[in-house]
């Protein structure tokens, strides 16, 4: 096994998270940083979701005070692109998961 900063050859029980006791000495990381590294895109994906929910929504309300057809055209666009951006993340925290193992 090989720490992920360093590549140092370690026994796999010596590594924490990936990480040997060096690096995380040296870095000052804790679990939970590296934690949050490692999840770092699949979180910018997950927050862009609860963006384009948002916007969604208040353009959907604005189309259908315009038009009803549009309105829904809308929603329904929302609706695909947040389940589509939201298996995107998963799949790439999943993939991170297996990587990480
Ligand atoms: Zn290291």
């Amino acid at each position: 096994m090989q720490c992920k900063k360093c590549s140092k050859e370690c026994m796999e029980s010596e590594l924490t998270n990936g990480f040997c006791s060096d690096c995380i000495q040296k870095y000052g990381l804790t679990s939970e940083e590296i934690h949050y590294k490692k999840n770092h895109l699949a979180g910018i994906i997950k927050s862009l979701v609860i963006v384009i929910i948002v916007l969604g929504c208040i353009l959907g309300f604005v189309g259908i005070v315009l038009n009803i057809a549009i309105g829904i055209a809308i929603f329904v666009a929302t609706f695909i692109s947040a389940l589509l951006f939201s298996s995107i993340a998963e799949i790439i925290q999943l993939l991170e998961d297996i990587k990480n193992k």
